[in-house]
């Protein structure tokens, strides 16, 4: 019958390779019809085969199937040890009873063992244990006759229809698993050749068994994952135990989607790995849902900024950050004005674009790493993570509301909306995203009452700030009324005691408040740009200077000009050419010092234009040295003829020992470069020596002299003024 079954079901299936539509719809419900008479003919066959084991060993011991034997009345004339397990009641216990007292009450009376008068039937029923428990079974029933054919009785196999499976019945039932799993199946052979796939895997990847048998696994290969990833799924199916994760594989059509899998090996008796098997569900719809969420949750819907929740998460991995670095940011709350006013009078639609239409002014002037988030209302937030100095916020704070000064065409309507900003600081206004917030919020009402643009929270900060504002607008002023003047420091040969040049220093005559020192001011000029200006005064006004004493027959050695990074561009080298023309000065007869800053940052072009600066004559010499990173590798790449030995180490020469290891390994490093050494910030004799001794090419300090007006340094030079090497 099984036989029978089986051959139907292939003949099915033969036909359905060539069929189509409604014809092949049809075979496939024979075919369905088929496989389940092959199953019951399979279980047929087990039980029968149950029925006959227990038949040799009915009479033998404990292990024996459950079995028992009836009398055409129904009578019990034999009970094993096997009915005795399943149904709890002794021999002599059942023995004699009619077989009514295994039933159960709702049963219809029927004697079910002798409706199954025929050879060989089964049934399954349910049958009550002598404890009261009511279990199926599976019975098998046998006529018992006499010699002369007639029949006896009936005898009866029996098995609990929960009993663990047999082999075979789980060998066919897991692969009827596999194949209707939801989740794709592929095993791979020992040689990594895909021995079998489910149906499942065809709908999930494409490929049907005639494209992947035989193939690798590298059929479903996306490219997206590193050789570390792959080596890691690899090691899995070298057997080095399961691995779950998600891989992104692609289609036959040449989609990527992204996979949840399982990997495991699987051994054979001897311990050696016969295949592998990986288990995978298509996770793309979860994705995406996911990440839809995500926007969802993290978005503002209206200006597709990021959302409070979101700010408050990148604030504190910010703040964490901080705390252990010791660094400083800012967190701006900017509040619109007469958003309600517009949308109360020409809709909330006009209002909410006009929202959107803000965002997009605020991000335009932001940088790339600020954050910039919608926070409810009329309320955005700005975090600034990487600032240099907390007085910064408030230049971005300036750059967001000139960003509102014209009004914002919308149609047809033209809207002018203004914005108050209150800023927080962290760490000295609170580490706490929340905290800050709420400062920042205090700091937004007290400007909206204050009519001003923007307040710090704190007061110390905002005259922190009032005074960058006020050095701001000043120094613009001192641009135009010629309050700018260079001093000159002499620079002296450690070896003829001779000046040998000369660094040209910034000064402010400030109509209020006298000399004022760069240190005030040039951070200032750099924050907000101005240095560009500033920067071209100082060029022009050297180049100007150092042609006048030429005019003026003077020998004049080099004069060193300070560039701030901020002027190293590539415009430089064309107005640098520009100046020196302009004013007839050779260019040897300029230096330019630059900071290490400038170095670390690393550009390939600063090389490219420091290279363009050298060859058109000028000497640069490195400011500052030693309070950078640069490293004596990491100088060789630039040409760089002078090195200037910063004053902070020069202060404890002789005594500091730390200081003087440092001073001896610049000189050392500088004189392997063959760069001129140039100590900083010379203030005794002491030093002097020291410095002289250890191989230093010339020196700069009080020691020899202060900056000096054009005038006095004109004069020394006249005079001949040299360093007395034995003065104390
Ligand atoms: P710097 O280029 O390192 O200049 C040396 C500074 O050390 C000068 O300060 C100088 O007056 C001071 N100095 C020299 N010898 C001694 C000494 O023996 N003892 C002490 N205590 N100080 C000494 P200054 O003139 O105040 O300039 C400060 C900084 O301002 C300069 O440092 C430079 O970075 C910047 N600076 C000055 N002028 C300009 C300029 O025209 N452009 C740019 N971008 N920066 C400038
Ligand atoms: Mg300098
Ligand atoms: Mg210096």
């Amino acid at each position: 019958m099984l036989d029978a079954a089986i051959a139907r079901c292939l003949a099915l299936s033969q036909a359905a390779r060539t069929q189509q539509g409604a014809a092949l719809a049809a075979t496939l419900a024979e075919l369905d019809a088929a496989l389940a008479a092959v199953a019951e003919a399979r279980a047929a066959e087990l039980v029968r085969a149950g029925a006959a084991a227990a038949e040799q060993n009915i009479e033998q011991d404990g292990d024996a199937a459950a079995m028992l034997e009836l009398d055409l009345a129904g009578y019990i004339t034999a009970w094993n040890r096997g009915a005795e397990r399943l149904f709890g009641y002794r021999e002599q216990e059942a023995l004699g009873q009619n077989i009514l007292f295994l039933y159960t009450e709702d049963d219809d009376g029927a004697l079910a063992e002798l409706l199954y008068e025929q050879d060989g039937g089964t049934a399954e029923v349910r049958r009550r244990r002598k404890s009261g428990e009511v279990i199926w079974v599976q019975l098998a029933l046998s006529l018992l006759q006499d010699e002369l054919g007639e029949a006896q009785g009936m005898r009866v196999r029996m098995a609990h229809v929960s009993e663990p499976l047999s082999d075979f019945d789980k060998i066919s039932l897991h692969a009827r698993i596999i194949e209707d799993s939801e989740q794709g199946v592929l095993i791979t052979d020992a040689r990594e050749r895909i021995v079998s796939i489910n149906s499942a895997f065809t709908r999930i990847t494409g490929y049907t068994p005639g494209e992947s048998l035989g193939k690798t696994p590298d059929l479903l290969r996306s490219g997206v994952h590193d050789a570390e990833f792959r080596a890691k799924v690899r090691a899995a199916m070298a057997g080095n135990g399961p691995w779950r994760g998600e891989i992104v594989g692609r289609r036959k059509n040449g989609e990527l989607f992204p996979q949840s899998v399982t990997i495991s090996a699987v051994r054979d008796s001897s311990g050696k790995i016969s295949h592998t098997f990986s288990l995978f569900s298509d996770i793309s719809v979860h994705k995406d849902a996911e990440a839809r969420m995500q926007r969802m949750a993290n978005y503002d819907t209206l200006t597709g900024l990021p959302n409070q929740c979101l700010l408050t998460q990148l604030m504190t991995q910010a703040l964490t950050e901080a705390r252990r670095s010791n660094e400083h940011g800012a967190l701006l709350v900017v509040e619109i004005g007469r958003l309600g006013a517009i949308s109360d009078t020409l809709g909330h639609d006009v209002g909410n674009q006009l929202l959107g239409a803000i965002g997009k002014l605020f991000r335009a002037v932001l940088r790339d790493p600020d954050i910039l988030a919608r926070l409810d209302g009329n309320r955005f937030g700005v975090a600034l993570l990487h600032i240099e100095k907390r007085e910064h916020a408030a230049i971005v704070a300036q750059k967001l509301v000139a960003a509102l000064a014209a009004p914002i065409q919308l149609g047809s309507h033209s809207l002018q909306v203004g914005a108050s900003i209150g800023i927080a600081v962290y760490p000295e206004d609170g580490l706490e995203t929340g905290a800050l917030i709420r400062h920042a919020d205090v700091a937004t009402s007290k400007a909206a009452q204050a009519e001003s643009a923007f307040l710090f929270y704190s007061e110390e900060m905002n005259q922190r700030a009032k005074e960058h504002l006020r050095i701001e607008s000043e120094l613009r002023q001192a641009l135009l009324h010629d309050e700018l003047q260079l001093y000159y420091q002499p620079k002296v040969s450690l070896r003829s005691g001779r000046i040998v040049g000369a660094e040209a220093l910034l000064r402010w005559r400030h109509p209020l408040r006298g000399l004022v020192s760069p240190g005030v001011f040039i951070p200032v000029a750099e924050e907000t740009g101005l240095i560009q200006e500033v920067g071209n005064w100082v060029l022009e006004e050297a180049c100007r200077q150092v042609r006048a004493w030429k005019d003026a027959n003077l020998i004049m050695p080099p004069i060193a000009v300070n560039l701030s990074a901020r002027q190293f561009d590539r415009g430089l080298p064309a107005r640098m050419a520009d100046v020196l023309r302009r004013h007839q000065v050779h260019p040897e007869q300029i230096m330019l010092e630059i900071t290490e800053s400038l170095l670390v940052r690393g550009a390939e072009n600063v090389v490219a234009i420091m290279n363009e600066l050298v060859a058109m004559g000028l000497a640069l010499a490195l400011d500052d040295f030693g309070t950078g990173y640069s490293s004596l590798a990491y100088l060789k790449k630039f040409p760089i003829s002078t090195l200037k030995i910063d004053r902070s180490f020069v202060v404890g020469l002789p005594y500091e020992e730390n200081d003087c290891a440092i001073a001896r390994a610049i000189v050392t490093m500088a004189q392997q470069l063959r760069q001129e050494i140039v100590a900083e910030g010379v203030e005794t004799a002491e030093q002097m020596r020291f410095l002289r001794e250890l191989g230093c090419d010339q020196l700069q300090g009080y020691l020899f002299s202060q900056p000096v007006p054009a005038d006095d340094f004109e004069r020394m030079l006249r005079e001949g003024k040299r360093l007395a090497f034995g003065a104390r």
